[in-house]
């Protein structure tokens, strides 16, 4: 499955995939995005994808992006996935465009401190464990209500939709199912107004799952290994 192809003919392979997805599901191409998941790559593979047109990158590990991001052009888009540590959160800046792993209230705490200090409103995805995993991050999605309600006494947060991953050992059909659950709850949500909250965004989908994700609903898909290649 996986391609041992250049960046580039990896990047265009996926677009194209995007693409039939996007038509499939008779969505709005403007409304999906393909981040590139380029935790462990070498910057140079970064700076191949970058030749090949792609702007938006995520890393998993702060102090990654810490050494990438002034390597790249300016007119990269930084975006943090997977579990941030609350010591790591002094060292954002402006550079971040969205935070996707908002998963707990010292994380709420320690970011909206930090924006304070800034001048900075952080824009947020609430991560939420759809799959009920035990071995992964996130809020589950009946804890997610309380959590957006604080988010009015976080003047430097905004949330803008939620982030899911999906479970390692499912089938398709329990995954599909997993990424309608997500939308489901995102649009239930979505009436309810609570100040600093707008559910706009649905961060799912991976390589091994974001054309299902893309059927369901993504605006973000966050694909790593079928763009680089395996990871070390
Ligand atoms: C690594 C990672 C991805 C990308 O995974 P691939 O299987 O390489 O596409 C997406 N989301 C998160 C949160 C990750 O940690």
């Amino acid at each position: 499955m996986l391609t041992n192809t250049g960046v580039e003919q990896n990047l265009v392979e996926v677009r194209q995939r995007i693409d039939q997805a996007i038509a499939r599901s008779k969505r709005d191409p403007r409304t999906v995005r393909l981040l590139a998941v380029s935790k462990t790559q070498p910057v140079l593979r970064l700076e191949e994808a970058y030749q090949a047109g792609q702007r938006a990158f995520a890393e998993n590990r702060v102090q990654e992006w810490m050494e990438k991001a002034p390597v790249l052009p300016n007119d990269c888009e930084w975006h943090l996935v997977g579990r941030l540590q609350t010591n790591k959160v002094k060292f954002l800046d402006q550079n971040i465009a969205m935070i996707h792993s908002l998963d707990r209230y010292s994380l709420l705490e320690a970011l909206n401190k930090h924006g304070e200090r800034c001048a900075k409103t952080w824009t947020t995805l609430v991560q939420v464990n759809i799959a009920r995993d035990p071995a992964k991050a996130g809020l589950l999605p009946e804890e997610v209500p309380d959590f957006l309600t604080s988010i009015r006494d976080y003047p430097h947060i905004l949330v803008r939709g939620f982030m899911t991953i999906g479970a390692l050992e499912a089938s398709s059909l329990e995954t599909q199912g997993f990424f309608q659950q997500l939308r489901e709850l995102r649009d239930t949500l979505q009436s309810r107004k609570w100040p600093g909250v707008d559910l706009r965004e649905l961060s799912m989908g991976m390589s091994r799952d974001f054309e299902l994700a893309i059927e369901e609903g993504a605006t973000l898909v966050r694909v790593g290994r079928q763009i680089f290649g395996e990871r070390n």
